[in-house]
C-alpha cells in the first residue's frame, strides 16, 4: 500500500471527513484491521484564510510548499491537497516536490465523464466559483461546461463556508439556501452540481435533493484510496 500525503487543516472540519473516508475506503477494500498509511500536515487555517482574503496567494503558496515538502520527506508516495480553493496554488506546490499530486478537479472530472455529465453546476468559495483554476481545468481538459450561481448567491455560498461550515456550524436555514441555489443551477441546465468546497457535504447531502450531487471530498478520498492500493486513481 502506498502512503497518502495530505495537506489538511483547510479547514480541519473537512480534513476530518477526508481522514474518515480514506480509512473507511481502505477498510472496505482490504478488510480486517487494515487502515490507511497517511502522512498529514495540518496548517493553521486562520493564517491561510487571512492571506486568501488579502489576495496574498504567493504567501499561501510558500506555506503550502513547505508543508508539502515535509509530507514528501515524511514518506508520502503522492499528495492530496484537502481543499478545493488551495488548488489555486497547486502548480507552485507541484513544481517544488517530486511526488505527484492527485488533483481534485481531475478526480471530480473523472467521475463526471464516466457518468456522461456535460454541463455541471459548481458551488464553492468565491475564489473557486469566480476564478479559473478549477473551472478551466474542467472545461479545457475534460470538455465539461461549468455554471456558477449569480452574484448574490455566490456571496451566500461563500459566506456560509467561512462563517459556518469551517467553524463546524451546521444551520438548517443555510441548508435551505443552498438547496434553493442547487435548484436554480439545475433550472439553468446543470445536469448535476459539484459540492466544490470540501465542507459542503457537511451541510447538504443527496437525500435532500433529486439533483445529482458530486461531493468532491468523498470522490477525492475514494480516488486516493484506489491510487494507494492499485496505483491507479479510478
Ligand atoms: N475547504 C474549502 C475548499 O474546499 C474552503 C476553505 C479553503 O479556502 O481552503 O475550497
Amino acid at each position: 500500500m502506498k502512503t497518502i500525503g495530505m495537506l489538511g487543516g483547510m479547514s480541519w472540519e473537512s480534513t476530518a471527513s477526508y481522514y474518515k473516508a480514506i480509512n473507511e475506503g481502505i477498510k472496505d477494500e482490504l478488510g480486517g484491521l487494515n487502515s490507511a498509511k497517511i502522512c498529514l500536515y495540518s496548517v493553521n487555517f486562520d493564517e491561510i484564510e487571512k492571506l486568501q482574503h488579502q489576495g496574498e496567494w504567493d504567501e499561501t503558496a510558500l506555506i503550502l510548499v513547505e508543508a508539502a515538502k515535509s509530507v514528501e520527506a515524511g514518506g508520502a508516495d503522492f499528495l492530496i491537497i484537502c481543499t478545493n480553493t488551495m488548488h489555486k496554488v497547486a502548480p507552485e506546490i507541484e513544481s517544488n516536490i517530486s511526488i505527484p499530486i492527485l488533483h481534485i478537479a481531475d478526480a471530480t472530472a473523472n467521475k463526471l465523464v464516466i457518468n456522461g455529465i456535460k454541463k455541471v453546476g459548481l458551488l464553492g468559495t468565491r475564489f473557486t466559483m469566480e476564478q479559473d483554476f478549477y473551472k478551466s481545468r474542467l472545461a479545457e481538459k475534460f470538455g465539461i461546461e461549468v455554471v456558477v450561481p449569480e452574484e448574490n448567491d455566490r456571496t451566500t455560498v461563500h459566506n456560509i463556508i467561512y462563517d459556518e461550515l469551517c467553524r463546524g456550524v451546521i444551520n438548517s436555514d443555510s441548508r435551505e439556501k443552498y438547496l434553493s441555489i442547487v435548484k436554480s443551477l439545475h433550472e439553468q441546465g446543470a445536469e448535476a452540481v459539484i459540492l466544490g468546497s470540501t465542507e459542503i457535504a457537511l451541510l447538504i447531502q443527496q437525500a435532500y435533493t433529486e439533483v445529482p450531487l458530486y461531493d468532491i471530498t468523498e470522490i477525492h478520498a475514494a480516488q486516493a484510496v484506489q491510487l494507494a492500493i492499485s496505483g491507479v486513481a479510478i
